[in-house]
């Protein structure tokens, strides 16, 4: 069994934990958080041993009634594998602990790209993880669009990506983000940098990206517009996206308008928390002109990086290849609407 420590348990690491608990070749050996809070509470309810990320404040648990393992860093000396899923940039400062037990680690968007030896998609890249010590797994954006990119180029080859994300302002959790009533471009200036993100995945691909921020907090939407390199039907499109497990096709006759009622089907559905780890594609938008694709697809930013994580687990530590991965974790989460 392949033993998990997740350092950082908020959006992101708590559901990884799930997740991993789930897999039948791996233990969660326990998870780092900085303060006790109703996360913390959750934690020890699943049965995860609890480890102080910071030593100084390992009292306030205790003050909390909270039952502390250790410190993080007898977590990580423990574990075959670290997930780091702290604040963007706390990661990179973490990366000498990691070191230090030799333990390797993935980290996920929010860090820069050279944090790690490798940026992570599992259906794009996953044997470039292979035995790494340090993988990034890429942003809830770049993941979404490197599922769509990857089978494109095997199928008919990609000449230029161009994309408009609509981003979410905050997590539902994150009562200090925003907007709260304004449209931003955001970044203001173009290309933004999702485009080059997704270059760390192919490393060849021309794309140039938007950003803005709106004020919403269930999900990103993308606008996509891919030339490729040959005239194809949008059915044919739609053909190939049906065969990957993580684009969900979105079909017309459900009445699924934005991603208000998205969030509802994953709930009707007994999602998770609602999670939605697949694309949502909406069918109806799928459209060709000549060699130019179009489409929108609704990206679940707290979630579909999460079985990209449990792939690049197996990935490092060389216990599978990129097709039985993503199948067991397909199987276990229960991925495929
Ligand atoms: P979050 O704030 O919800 O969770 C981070 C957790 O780490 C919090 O519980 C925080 O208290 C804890 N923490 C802070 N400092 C720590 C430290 N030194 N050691 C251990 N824990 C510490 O953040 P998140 O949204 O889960 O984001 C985590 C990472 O995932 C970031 O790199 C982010 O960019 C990336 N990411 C986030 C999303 C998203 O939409 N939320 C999507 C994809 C990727």
């Amino acid at each position: 069994m392949m033993q998990v420590a997740v350092n950082g348990y908020g959006t992101i690491g708590k559901r990884v934990a799930d997740a991993v608990a789930r897999q039948h070749d791996m233990d969660v050996l326990g998870v780092a958080k900085t303060r006790p809070n109703f996360e913390a509470e959750t934690a020890i309810e699943k049965g995860f041993p609890l480890y102080a990320a910071v030593e100084e404040r390992e009292e306030l648990f205790a003050e909390a009634g909270l039952e502390i393992a250790g410190p993080v860093e007898d977590l990580v000396a423990d574990a075959d594998v670290v997930v780091d899923a702290t604040p963007s940039g706390i990661g990179a400062e973490n990366k000498a602990l990691y070191e230090d037990h030799d333990t390797p680690a993935l980290y996920q968007g929010g860090e820069d790209a050279d944090v790690a030896d490798v940026s992570f998609n599992a259906r794009s890249n996953y044997e470039d993880a292979t035995g790494a010590d340090h993988v990034r797994v890429v942003s809830c954006n770049t993941t979404g669009l490197s599922r769509i990119i990857a089978p494109l180029r095997e199928a008919y080859g990609v000449e230029k990506v161009r994309a408009t994300l609509v981003r979410r302002g905050g997590d539902p959790g994150q009562t200090s983000r925003g907007p709260i009533n304004d449209i931003l471009p955001n970044p203001v200036t173009i290309p933004s940098h999702h485009g080059p993100d997704v270059e760390t995945i192919f490393p060849d691909l021309d794309i140039d990206t938007l950003g803005m921020k709106v004020p919403a907090t269930l999900m990103h939407m993308h606008s996509l517009n891919v030339t490729l390199e040959a005239e194809v039907d949008a059915a044919d499109v739609r053909d190939l996206f049906a065969d990957e497990s993580r684009l969900f096709l979105i079909p017309e006759r459900m009445s699924i308008d934005g991603s208000g009622k998205l969030k509802e089907y994953a709930l009707d559905a007994g999602r998770p928390r609602g999670d939605l780890w697949e694309n949502c594609i909406w069918a109806e938008s799928v459209s060709t002109v000549g060699r130019d694709l179009y489409l929108f697809q609704g990206i679940h930013q707290e979630s579909d990086v999460v079985p990209e994580n449990v792939d690049a687990i197996r990935a490092v530590l060389g216990e599978a290849d990129a097709e039985e991965s993503m199948a067991t974790t397909d199987e276990t989460l229960g991925i495929g609407l």
